[in-house]
């Protein structure tokens, strides 16, 4: 069966059997559990993986107290202005200076190089005039200053990494700072994913009257792509029972969750709801929201069931709301409620209460940093241009009624964005 978005709702508030928004978020997460898995990976295949244990670090960082600054190492407590230092050595960054630092003397030290023993202060260069074998201090410091104390950023046995972080470019650096050459994490979920609908055809094939290209199994692919998940692709599937339990029953041999797309409405050729209530288990799928009303969620075997609507945008905003977070906690790590900011809308946008409406919008800011959001156009859930042209979705909430043109909405980012700045209107 096909909705059409565009008509509006009939009834003011939806069925008491379609569950809400939040309510369906928090349903999927309860039933969800991190992977089993673990792995030991090399520190450069590790980008984007969750971490599996605490990370302790095994030295202090810096690892010996060193100099912030170009200038003379010495004694805090004989600095003065005027006073001078006879330059008994160098200490370069890699090429520390070897004996001490006695009273009346410095070591001429460069940033990074290891501050010698005796010395506990660097006057910088820029506040001292060098004569020869000598210094004369024009400026004094403070004592310890433009000194990193050893283990001042982190102390050995200080844990820099949580499990559940997830591997950002910044805390690969982190990690490898500390010398680890490998990291343990949390095994990557497989996701197996099918298209189905007789109608259905691969791009690059010809394309019979009647039909349409699989747009959601690339969409939901791009989704998916990253070194955080193993996709599984099982193709198309045509409106055919046996066709579906064979395929199903594969996906769930071989994934820890499954993503479909299509025949999960109550048109005659949609089969997926009670294929999966007899291989399986259905927990819901009836949705307050739009689009993707008809979401099925459940489970098949060991692996967590998604059924999503055929409309290629309700398909993609459903994996936004419900399977990006599962697809996290399933992986090790803590899902992030959505980022919700608060813009202008420039549109009149027509709503009923009942539902949690996602629509596609595009959301700029002006030169004095104010944020304005406006409708891609067309809002149709078969409209995938609305999701190509938009930045972000804006929410209107079950309860909100239509707003005019000038009123403040939510929006949530989608996972692509990128702002432009408009001048002020
Ligand atoms: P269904 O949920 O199977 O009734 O499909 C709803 C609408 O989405 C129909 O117009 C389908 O042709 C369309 N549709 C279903 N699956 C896909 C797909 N993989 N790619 C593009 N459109 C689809
Ligand atoms: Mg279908």
């Amino acid at each position: 069966m096909t909705h059409d978005p565009g008509t509006p709702d009939t009834c003011k508030d939806p069925p008491r059997d379609e569950l809400s928004t939040d309510e369906a978020r928090a349903r999927i997460l309860g039933a969800v559990t991190p992977v089993a898995e673990r792995e030991r990976l090399a520190l450069g295949d590790a980008l984007g993986r969750v971490i599996a244990a605490d990370v302790p670090s095994p030295i202090d960082v810096p690892g010996h107290t060193n100099s912030a600054v170009d200038g003379y190492a010495l004694r805090g407590d004989e600095l003065t202005d005027g006073a001078r230092f006879e330059i008994v050595g160098r200490a370069l960054a890699g090429h520390p200076f070897d004996g001490a630092v006695s009273p009346g003397s410095c070591v001429a030290i460069t940033t990074g190089a290891a501050v010698p023993d005796g010395a506990d202060t660097v006057v910088m260069q820029e506040d001292s005039d060098a004569q020869d074998t000598a210094i004369l201090v024009r400026r004094a410091c403070g004592r310890g200053d433009n000194v990193r104390r050893a283990g001042e950023d982190i102390p050995a046995g200080g844990v820099v990494a949580r499990a559940s972080d997830r591997i950002t470019p910044p805390l690969l650096g982190v990690l490898a700072s500390l010398g680890l050459g490998e990291v343990e994490v949390y095994g990557r979920p497989r996701v197996a994913v099918f298209s189905t609908g007789d109608e259905i055809r691969e791009p690059g094939e010809s394309l019979p009257r009647g039909c349409v290209y699989d747009s959601n199994r690339y969409t939901l692919r791009a989704l998916l792509a990253g070194p955080g998940v193993e996709i599984v692709d099982l193709g198309l599937i045509p409106d055919d029972r046996e066709q579906l339990r064979h395929a199903l029953s594969e996906a769930a041999a071989v994934s820890d969750a499954i993503l479909t797309s299509g025949g999960v409405s109550v048109g005659e050729a949609d089969f997926i709801k009670e294929i999966l209530a007899e291989l399986g288990a259905v927990a819901f799928w009836k949705l307050a929201i739009k689009p993707g009303r008809p979401l099925t969620f459940g489970a098949l075997g060991n692996s967590l069931f998604f059924g999503l609507p055929g409309n290629p945008v309700a398909a993609m905003v459903t994996f936004l709301q419900f399977v990006q977070p599962a697809l996290d906690k399933l992986s090790g790590a803590t899902p992030q409620p959505p980022l919700r900011l608060r813009a202008r809308c420039r549109d009149h946008l027509r709503k009923r209460p009942g539902r949690r409406e996602f629509q596609r919008a595009i959301l700029t800011q002006d030169d004095s940093g104010r944020l304005e959001v406006a409708l891609t156009g067309r809002q149709g859930s078969g409209v995938l241009t609305s999701m190509s042209l938009a930045n972000c979705l804006i929410v209107l909430t079950e309860e909100q009624e239509s707003i005019d043109p000038g009123t403040e909405v939510g929006v949530e980012l989608l996972p692509w964005a990128r702002i432009a700045t408009a001048p002020s209107s």
